[in-house]
């Protein structure tokens, strides 16, 4: 009783904070647990909890249709489109069959050159390198990070040494990460995520999109090898699915810091239809169909969402000026 007035005030504020305005959330992995060292990570309880909560105030769409309806100013009060990056297999553990129980739809945003892949993406492979190894064992010019105590140190070191080798270009990226794996024995329970299960995502119903090749920070790419990443994703993805794949999200999304005018332009050119990007924020009718804001609820509680949410709707979205 006291919860369904509780969504009903909750969706009369979102109804009124959301008028004309689109919410595109923004997940990753999604794992069942992870490790300590590994922090930020929204877990497949919290994911399945959230989904429940938010279903209660949400309309959730399909990105297409959304994007139709924002520019035709027919939106939905309260529209939502739900979304996740990179590509895992631990996807269909948890994620997949909640989307499907709730029908709710989605879009996967994939690195192509991930797909069946024998090696985890390269922000895992540093993390367990370094958990492997220990904050005390670090190669020489790894020790990026300040705090206290194994478990606080090993975490701040991962986010330090992420962080570092984030904007270097994919090569340097590679070699600096082959030298924190050296002499370190193999992970044998890695799953990688695969074209079939590409393929089955798409069959149940959900939309590919494209989230570059080797998902590098675009401004540290040169011209030609931009476009490659771009353009390179959509054809692997589309020579896999048969089908035009018309979304795109930027690596690590930041306006100005991880992609530029340029890379605006390319998405287009190749002949992606929209885009989204990291920053916080709603689209609205006018908003660039290449730039389109996420975000993601973080907070284990319903005020505290219902609070991020209402937030994150007066927050004027971050652009690179085109
Ligand atoms: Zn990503």
């Amino acid at each position: 009783m006291v919860e369904a007035m509780f969504n009903a005030v909750i969706r009369r504020k979102l109804n009124s904070a959301s008028n004309g305005a689109l919410t595109i959330l923004q997940y990753h992995k999604v794992p069942l647990c992870a490790p300590k060292y590994i922090e930020g990570e929204v877990l497949a309880s919290d994911f399945s909890w959230g989904l429940e909560q938010f279903k209660e105030w949400f309309n959730f769409l399909p990105l297409e249709e959304a994007i139709h309806r924002l520019k035709s100013h027919d939106l939905p009060p309260r529209s939502a489109v739900l979304s996740f990056d990179d590509g895992y297999a631990d996807w269909f553990d948890h994620v997949v069959p909640a989307l499907l129980a709730h029908k709710v739809p989605a879009t996967f945003f994939v690195t192509s050159a991930q797909l069946n892949c024998s090696k985890p993406f390269w922000h895992e492979r540093v993390a367990v390198a370094l958990a492997k190894r220990g904050v005390d064992r670090l190669p020489h010019g790894f020790n990026f990070a300040t705090g206290t105590g194994a478990e606080i140190g090993l975490a701040q070191t991962i986010i330090a040494v992420q962080n570092q080798l984030k904007y270097l270009p994919l090569a340097e990226r590679e070699a600096a990460i082959a030298v924190l794996e050296a002499d370190l024995p193999l992970s044998g329970d890695y799953r990688p995520f695969r074209s079939a299960d590409l393929i089955r995502l798409r069959d149940a119903g959900f939309q590919i999109g494209g989230h570059s090749r080797h998902h590098p920070i675009l401004t540290s790419c040169d011209a030609t090898q931009a476009k490659d990443e771009i353009g390179g994703c959509k054809e692997e993805l589309e020579g896999i699915l048969r089908e035009p794949v018309t979304a795109f999200a930027y690596p690590n999304g930041r306006p100005d810091c991880d992609f530029n005018a340029s890379h605006v332009a390319l998405v287009e050119a190749v002949g992606y239809r929209y885009a989204v990007t990291t920053a916080p924020g709603v689209s609205r009718s006018d908003t660039d169909l290449f730039q389109l804001p996420r975000f993601t609820p973080w907070a284990r509680s319903s005020w505290r969402s219902a609070l991020q949410f209402l937030r994150n709707m007066r927050v004027s979205p971050q652009m690179v000026k085109v």
